[in-house]
C-alpha cells in the first residue's frame, strides 16, 4: 500500500456492521481489509501489516482479546495500533482490554465520527503522513497534505516515489530501512518490483534533496539499507 493512503485490517463477525464500518472507511480515503473471524485476521497480517488494525472484541473461536495478544507480543506487528470495539461496557472489561495492548477501546453502539476521530489520533502518532501532518527534519519540511516539500525555506521539485520514500523516512528519522521493507511500504507488496529499483529511486531522492544546496541527509548503511540522519 502506498504511504500516503492509510491501510486498516477491520475484525469484525457480523457482516452487517463489517460492512457500514468499512464503507465509511473507504470513504475516507483507507484501504480496507476485512477479517470476519480472529484466525483470518492473524494470517492478514501475516501476509502485510495494516497500519491501523480495527478488532471486535467477540469473535467465534479466537477472541479480539486473543488476536490482540497475539498481536501485541510479535516483534512485526507490536507497533501497529489496535483500537478494540466491544459491547461490553463494564470499567473491569475496558481494563482488560487496555491490558491485553488494546491502544484505544471503543463500546457499541458507537458513534463513527467518533471512532473515525480516534482512528486518526492513532495514525497521527504512528503513521503522521497518512493523515495530512507536517513532518519536520532539520531543514527539511514535509507537507502530506499539499503534498509540498521544502528544504531552507525552498521548493523541492520531487518525483510521486521519491515523495512516498521521504514521507517514510521522516516519519521515523534515525531508523533503518531494508530494499524489502521500503518496497512494502512505498511501493505496496502486491508489485513487483526488483530492489535495484530502490536504489535507483533513492539516488533520485538524494539528488532532489541537495537540488538548492545542503549535504545529503541520507545515509547508506552497508548490507542493511537506508536511514535519514
Ligand atoms: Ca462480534
Amino acid at each position: 500500500m502506498a504511504s500516503d493512503q492509510p491501510s486498516v485490517l477491520l475484525v469484525e463477525d457480523e457482516p452487517a456492521q463489517r460492512e457500514v464500518l468499512a464503507y465509511n472507511l473507504e470513504a475516507d480515503g483507507f484501504a480496507v481489509t476485512k477479517a470476519g473471524n480472529g484466525e483470518e485476521a492473524l494470517m492478514l497480517v501475516d501476509e502485510a501489516a495494516p497500519d491501523i488494525i480495527l478488532l471486535d472484541w467477540m469473535l467465534p473461536n479466537v477472541s479480539g482479546i486473543e488476536v490482540c495478544r497475539q498481536l501485541k507480543t510479535r516483534p512485526s506487528t507490536r507497533g501497529v495500533p489496535i483500537i478494540m470495539i466491544s459491547a461490553r461496557s463494564e470499567e473491569v472489561d475496558r481494563v482488560r482490554g487496555l491490558e491485553t495492548g488494546a491502544d484505544d477501546y471503543v463500546v457499541k453502539p458507537y458513534s463513527v465520527i467518533e471512532l473515525m476521530a480516534r482512528v486518526r489520533a492513532q495514525l497521527r502518532r504512528t503513521r503522521p503522513s497518512t493523515v495530512g501532518e507536517r513532518l519536520e527534519y532539520e531543514d527539511i519540511l514535509l507537507d502530506s497534505e499539499t503534498h509540498r516539500v521544502t528544504r531552507d525555506g525552498k521548493l523541492l521539485k520531487l518525483g510521486p516515489t521519491e515523495f512516498r520514500l521521504l514521507s517514510t523516512f521522516m516519519e521515523k528519522p534515525g531508523r533503518v530501512w531494508s530494499r524489502e521493507q521500503l518496497l512494502d511500504r512505498v511501493w505496496g507488496r502486491d508489485i513487483y518490483v526488483d530492489t535495484r529499483t530502490v536504489d535507483v529511486h533513492i539516488g533520485r531522492l538524494r539528488k532532489a534533496l541537495c537540488q538548492h544546496g545542503g549535504s545529503d541527509p541520507l545515509r547508506t548503511v552497508r548490507g542493511a539499507g537506508y536511514a535519514l540522519g
